[in-house]
């Protein structure tokens, strides 16, 4: 940046002042020449200052011509006014790359403050929803994604970190996954995939699961039957193969009904079905079948608070319950105690299920919930287990906004918590 010589044009103005007071004192006019030279100074300065307000309206053109310390001012100021330019150009040149990125990007994009009102999409949203540019901008996007279950889902957001899945306003054929992630202040980024492929591979791969769990299912309940019958028979051939395959057969049937239980879980709408769930009841049944079970193996006992009502889908609920119960059962050795509880806190309604069994190494525990994934096979083995309860557990926890936490110490027990949000809670 150009700097005036302020030290120079101050010795230029005393110099002329100087001059002027000695040549008034010369010609007999001591205050009148100096007088004339300043007037003629501040007027120049004046003339100046207005060149520079005009300049400055109309910045674009080029500087006004001057001498002196104005001239120095004029392209001081031209030169700052270049620099703006070419930092504005920059400026605008990332502006631009970020909206080529943003628009490239494949999933459509929104940014909406905290009244719900777009403030900004791609052009994949433009594509994928058929969002208008600017009539769009400014609307609310409950206004646009009408579905009711998005309206449900956005109000809960910040204390629900779920996806959510629609069918595209634009093509019923299209499936959307959004996902909202908090920016600024008050302002959320909604992100809309395009999943219906992956949607439809995985209806395939799951529709032939449930078919062929299907046809086998029929085959092999005619060669248990025909088992269970041999085994009634006082002369059978070979009692101890005839046990083998009974125990096979039944732990093949138990893989196929849970195979099935899945799909069907997975099949169908969470809403499907919800309701108002007398938890007292449901865990009342289910006290009864674990003790059925059980046999008296365990100190088992359940600790339920009653008019605690639960807003969701009863079979999926007792079959997490019963997986749960059973597990406890499973892997808690003869006499240990088993805890199953039913209550309100802070925070959520809890179901938990802790026993003083076997337990579960700390490594274990992110990954028990998947399918088929065994804490060393030889424990299923000889427990019987599919390795698909807890798969079973955790999908409809999700359906129901719940989660599981797991915690357990390797030979002293577990304790499993099903932790329902607040918002669940059925008026009793
Ligand atoms: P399975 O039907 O074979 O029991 P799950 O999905 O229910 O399969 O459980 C997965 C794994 O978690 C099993 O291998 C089992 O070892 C372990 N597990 C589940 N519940 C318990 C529990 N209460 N105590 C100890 N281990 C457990």
């Amino acid at each position: 940046m150009i700097t005036p010589n302020w030290t120079h044009h101050a010795m230029r103005l005393s110099a002329g002042t100087l001059f002027a007071v000695l040549l008034g004192w010369w010609v007999g006019k001591p205050v009148l020449l100096p007088a004339i030279f300043l007037l003629a100074y501040l007027a120049w300065q004046f003339y100046n200052s207005i060149r520079l307000y005009r300049w400055l309206q109309s910045p674009d053109t080029a500087p006004p011509e001057s001498m002196g310390m104005w001239s120095e001012i004029f392209d001081g100021i031209a030169a700052l006014q270049k620099q703006n330019i070419k930092r504005n150009l920059q400026y605008q040149s990332v502006i631009d790359d970020f909206e080529g990125m943003a628009d490239a990007f494949p999933d459509a994009t929104l940014v909406i403050d905290s009244h719900d009102t777009i403030r900004w999409f791609n052009d994949s949203a433009v594509q994928l929803l058929g969002l208008k540019v600017p009539a769009d901008q400014g609307q609310a996007v409950t206004n646009l994604l009408r579905e009711p279950a998005f309206a449900e889902w956005l109000a809960l957001q910040g204390r629900i970190h779920t996806k959510l899945e629609v069918p595209c306003p634009a093509d019923d054929n299209i499936t959307l996954q959004i996902s909202a992630v908090r920016f600024r202040k008050n302002q959320r980024l909604l992100i809309l995939r395009d999943i219906t492929d992956v949607q439809n591979l995985e209806r395939m791969r799951r529709d032939l699961v449930a078919n062929v769990s299907h046809e086998l299912r029929t085959p092999l309940t005619v060669l248990l039957g025909y088992l269970e019958m041999l085994k009634a028979q006082p002369d059978k051939p070979d009692p101890k193969a005839i046990k083998r395959m009974l125990k096979q057969a039944r732990q093949m049937h138990a893989l196929l009904e849970d195979l099935l239980e899945l799909s069907r879980l997975q099949e169908s709408d969470s809403r499907d079905g919800t309701g108002e769930v007398d938890v007292y009841m449901l865990l009342a049944q289910l006290e009864e079948q674990a003790n059925d079970i059980d046999q008296g193996t365990h100190d088992l006992r359940f600790d339920i608070q009653t008019g605690l009502n639960l807003r969701g889908v009863k079979a999926d609920l007792s079959s997490a319950f019963q997986n749960l119960i059973t597990n406890a059962i499973r892997y808690t050795p003869a006499q240990g105690s088993i805890r199953v509880g039913w209550q309100e806190s802070n925070a959520g309604l809890i179901f938990s299920v802790k026993d003083s069994g076997v337990g579960i190494p700390h490594r274990d525990i992110p990954r028990i919930t998947e399918r088929f994934y065994r804490v060393g096979s030889d424990r299923n083995r000889r427990t019987g287990g599919t390795g698909l309860g807890l798969a079973i557990v955790k999908h409809v926890l999700h359906s129901h906004d719940a989660k599981l936490e797991i915690s357990s110490v390797l030979g002293e027990g577990s304790e499993f918590r099903c932790i329902f949000p607040l918002e669940r809670r059925a008026n009793a």
